[in-house]
């Protein structure tokens, strides 16, 4: 998990997020975070809802999510009295999916997983981010290289707006000393070695020694495991 900080810097490196989310407010206008509900999530969430309220909030619903994902949903809910945006697929799209490729398709063939993504995942993300200036994410360098050449702020030509990403130089110690110093909600499944978590079906448990993406599409070539919000290959399209 790398070397801790101590508090006074962990302070000041949630404070330069905190600046981050308002200039972007300044600067773009609506501002909007997909909230993914994993532990980077939840110190965005505090961050937001304490101190840039402004700026919107959702969660997609892939409708596979864990029970744990909903439960940490509602405790968030319930700490900021606050209602998080849930965005669904479109239903007759759901429908088409699941009769081209039955209900567990995804695991067949590549191009079926990444349909699954799109209709689950992308289209609604799409349809969440519309009319936007910005919208922010909680990547972090130290999870992919393609990650560790991101910026704080880019133009998203994917998507056609600009993309925050104020915890790039956060890392996987830092995200959890916040969330136990502000004794924040978590997914709990994060407990039982689940570093990364999306759609039941897709994530797992990793082994000690995997990398904290081995869990996820562990049945496909790594090359391919990237999520669509972030694309690896341009084609790939899902969210983390
Ligand atoms: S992660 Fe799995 S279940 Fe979720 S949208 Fe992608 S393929 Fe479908």
């Amino acid at each position: 998990m790398g070397e801790l900080v101590s508090l006074s810097d962990l302070e000041q490196k949630a404070s330069a997020v905190r600046e981050l989310l308002c200039a972007a407010v300044r600067e773009h206008g609506r501002v909007v975070y997909s909230n993914s509900l994993g532990a980077e999530a939840v110190v965005l969430t505090d961050i937001i809802w304490t101190y840039a309220p402004e700026i919107d909030m959702f969660s997609i619903d892939t409708g596979r999510l864990h029970e744990e994902t909903y439960e940490l949903l509602e405790k968030l809910e319930r700490r900021y009295r606050r209602t998080l945006r849930v965005v669904h697929p479109d239903a007759l799209s759901l429908e088409r999916l699941a009769a081209s490729q039955g209900v567990n398709g995804f695991y067949h063939s590549l191009q079926a997983r990444l349909s699954c993504c799109h209709v689950r995942k992308v289209e609604p993300f799409k349809r969440a981010i519309a009319g936007y200036g910005a919208w922010v994410t909680g990547v972090r360098r130290e999870q992919s290289a393609t990650r560790a050449q991101a910026e704080p702020v880019e133009w998203d030509g994917e998507y056609g707006l600009y993309k925050i990403s104020p915890l790039l130089d956060w890392s996987e110690g830092e995200i959890w000393q916040y969330i136990r110093a502000h004794k924040l909600p978590y997914n709990t499944l994060h407990d039982r070695h689940y570093p990364s978590i999306g759609c039941s079906p897709c994530t797992r448990a990793i082994q000690p020694g995997e990398s904290r993406r081995a869990g996820r599409w562990w049945w496909e070539q790594p090359e391919s495991r990237e999520c669509g919000l972030h694309p690896r290959v341009r084609h790939a399209t899902a969210q983390a």
